[in-house]
C-alpha cells in the first residue's frame, strides 16, 4: 500500500527555526488548513501541540473540530457566518457584513485589507467595525492582514507593513481591550528583519519549503512512497498503458506502482520526462490508481521534494502537496 512518511524531527526542526526567528514558540500560529497542506492535520497538529504551539489556523469549522482538543485557540479563516458559531473557536471577519451576521458573543479576529483586496475590511472601516463589535457584544481578540507578495522582491511587503501599522494604531484608538496582531506568513517570516511583538501565521515553512529565502534552513517533512502491484517484461516495440504512448526500444523489466491521479497526483500524460525521486522517469500515461516505470523493487519513493513535480506541471509546491488524498496512509517517523 502506498504511504506518506512524515518526519517528526524535520517538522520539529522547522518549528524550532521559526520560533528562534520569532522569539518564542508561543507566538507561532500553526497554519494547518487543508489537511495541513496535504501532510495530515491530526498527525501534524499533535506534534505541533506537543512542541508547545498553542494556536492553530484552519479554513473551516470542520477542520477546527478535528483539531479542537490539541490547541488553546483555533482561528477559522474562511468561515461564512451562520449565526450558530461555536463559542470555542475564533472566527476571521472577512467583511463588515460578517459582523452583523455572526452570533453575538462570538470570538473574532478582524482581517484587514492592506493591499491584497482578497479578504478583510478596509482601514477606513475600522471605526464602524469596532462600533458594531461593541453593539453586538462580539469578542474581539485580534486583528491580522495577509501579504500578497511576501515571496517576491517587490515593495509590496513594506507597503503592507506600513498600512498594517496604521490599522493597528486605529484599532487601538477605538478599542482598548487586549489584542494580538499577526501578519507574517512563511515567506514574510523568512525575509523580515523585525516582526516586533506580532504573532506569525506559519504555513509552508513548517513543512520545509521556503518561499523567499532559506534563511531558516528548513527540512522537508513529507515523502511519498508507492508499492509494486505487478511487474513484467516489456518487449522491444511493445507499449505500456493507455494509448500506448511509451514504447520500449529494447526489452525492459517494468513494474506498475500503486499511486495515480485518483490519489491526488497531478495526471502525467506521458509527454516530457517526469522523474521519480531516484531520477527514473514514469513510463506512459498515469492511470487513476497506478503508474508504470522500470522495475525498481517493491517500494519506491515517488517524491520527497514536491518542487520537482511543481516545476514539471508549471505550478507551485503547495498545489502538489495539498492535493495528496487524505485516503493515502500516513505514518510519522523519526
Ligand atoms: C494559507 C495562509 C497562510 C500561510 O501561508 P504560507 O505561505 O503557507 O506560510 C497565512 N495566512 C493566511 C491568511 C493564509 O490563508
Amino acid at each position: 500500500m502506498s504511504e506518506i512518511l512524515l518526519s517528526k524531527s524535520a517538522y520539529e526542526h522547522n518549528l524550532t527555526q521559526i520560533a528562534k526567528k520569532v522569539g518564542s514558540k508561543k507566538r507561532i500560529i500553526a497554519v494547518l488548513k487543508d489537511n495541513a497542506y496535504g501532510h495530515g492535520a491530526l498527525l501534524m497538529g499533535k506534534i505541533a501541540s506537543e512542541f508547545g504551539i498553542e494556536i492553530a489556523c484552519v479554513k473551516s469549522e470542520l477542520e477546527a473540530r478535528e483539531l479542537s482538543r490539541l490547541f488553546k485557540s483555533i482561528i477559522v479563516l474562511s468561515h461564512l457566518p451562520t449565526g450558530a458559531e461555536n463559542g470555542e473557536f475564533i472566527y476571521a471577519i472577512n467583511e463588515l457584513r460578517a459582523l452583523e451576521k455572526i452570533r453575538p458573543n462570538s470570538q473574532i479576529h478582524l482581517a484587514i485589507d492592506t493591499l491584497m483586496h482578497r479578504n478583510g475590511i478596509d482601514i477606513t472601516e475600522i471605526e464602524t467595525a469596532i462600533n458594531i463589535i461593541k453593539k453586538r457584544n462580539l469578542i474581539l481578540k485580534g486583528a491580522f492582514t495577509h501579504f500578497r507578495a511576501s515571496d517576491e522582491h517587490s515593495g509590496d511587503y513594506f507597503v503592507q507593513k506600513e498600512n498594517f501599522k496604521q490599522a493597528k494604531d486605529k484599532i487601538k484608538e477605538f478599542f482598548d481591550g487586549e489584542l494580538i496582531f499577526h501578519s507574517h506568513n512563511s515567506a514574510a517570516i523568512e525575509r523580515s528583519a523585525d516582526i516586533g511583538d506580532e504573532y506569525v501565521r506559519a504555513g509552508m515553512a513548517q513543512f520545509g519549503y521556503f518561499g523567499f529565502n532559506d534563511s531558516l534552513g528548513l527540512k522537508r517533512v513529507l515523502s511519498l512512497y508507492a508499492d509494486r502491484i505487478s511487474s513484467r517484461v516489456l518487449r522491444t516495440g511493445q507499449s505500456v498503458g493507455y494509448g500506448g504512448v511509451f514504447t520500449a526500444t529494447s526489452d525492459m523489466n517494468i513494474a506498475t506502482y500503486d499511486l495515480g491521479y485518483g490519489d491526488g497526483l497531478l495526471r502525467y500524460n506521458g509527454k516530457g520526462e517526469l522523474y521519480l525521486a531516484n531520477g527514473k522517469p514514469i513510463l506512459g500515461k498515469m492511470s487513476m490508481d497506478s503508474f508504470s516505470s522500470i522495475d525498481m523493487g517493491e517500494r519506491i519513493c515517488v517524491f520527497d521534494n514536491a518542487d520537482i513535480w511543481a516545476e514539471f506541471f508549471g505550478t507551485i509546491n503547495y498545489d502538489i502537496l495539498v492535493k495528496l488524498s487524505p485516503t493515502i496512509a500516513r505514518r510519522v517517523v523519526e
